[in-house]
């Protein structure tokens, strides 16, 4: 049988390079996405073309409720997961003083609780199973801290500590724990930021071009590989040098 890769978000950017990558890789690959539906299609469509399946699920994981219904149709339909990849997350370039209540909120339950419940129940799974693969995308801000993002860093740091100490906890259960933290990747994400921005934040990247999701998912896929066995409790950068 296949080994089974949930990965949030995989609509769009980095999800959608680690489920096409897994896929190419012989899992069996449970993609979600919130709204981007035709995205997300054409991301299974993909993978179909290859010669694979996966199986599509619409969550939106800032609602518990939703988390907890992903889980549940995981659950009755495989009854294990093998690797979980918290990769859904969305950012906002404000100041905090300009933060509503609304916006703060959002951005805490989709970048931080729901990994945090997602794990919790996937890994009862991997628990029984006695082997799983747990990789959380962080962010460089959650390393050094994003000025207009200082929400967003705060989750993005919090995920990095949950890493650490959750890994800490099932580590004797054969499953590790780790985070990556990208700099600046060509996505959607990105493109928020303005032009002008844009140049200048790369000039500042030591390698002098933005990230491609398909390196980041590269990362996640030797994470999850027999080759990282001994790999848990870090948090890996992958930012063309900026920090
Ligand atoms: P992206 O292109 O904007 O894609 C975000 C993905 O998350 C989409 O699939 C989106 O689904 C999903 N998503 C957003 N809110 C959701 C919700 N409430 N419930 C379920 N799914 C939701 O972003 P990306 O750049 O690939 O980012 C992926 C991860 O990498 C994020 O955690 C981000 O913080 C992190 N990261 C990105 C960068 C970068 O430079 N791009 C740098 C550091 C860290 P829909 O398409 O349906 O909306």
């Amino acid at each position: 049988m296949k080994k089974i890769a949930l990965i949030t978000g995989s609509s769009r950017g980095i999800g959608k390079q680690c489920a096409l990558l897994f896929s190419k890789n012989n899992y069996f690959v449970i993609m979600t996405y919130k709204s981007s539906k035709q995205e997300a299609m054409k991301v299974l469509d993909e993978i179909k073309n290859q010669g694979n399946n996966a199986m599509l699920i619409k969550a939106d994981l800032s609602k518990k409720s939703e988390c907890m219904k992903l889980v549940n149709t995981v659950k009755d339909i495989f009854g294990k997961v093998d690797v979980l990849i918290n990769n859904a997350g969305i950012s906002i370039q404000k100041l905090l003083i300009d933060c509503s209540d609304k916006e703060i909120e959002n951005l805490i339950s989709t970048n931080l609780i729901a990994p945090i419940i997602l794990s919790r129940e996937i890994s009862k799974l991997m628990i029984t199973n006695q082997f799983g693969r747990i990789i959380n995308i962080s962010s460089i801000w959650g390393e050094i801290g994003g000025s207009m993002e200082s929400v967003y860093s705060a989750t993005k740091g919090g995920l990095i500590s949950f890493t650490k100490a959750l890994a800490k906890e099932l580590s004797l259960a054969n499953i590790t724990v780790n985070s990556i933290s990208p700099g600046a990747i060509e996505t959607d994400m990105l493109h928020q930021i303005s032009e002008n921005d844009l140049d200048f934040f790369k000039n500042e990247i030591p390698i002098g071009r933005f990230g491609k999701a398909c390196e980041v998912a590269e990362l996640a896929l030797f994470l999850a590989s027999d080759k990282a066995s001994y790999i848990t409790a870090q948090n890996i950068g992958i930012n063309g040098g900026l920090n």
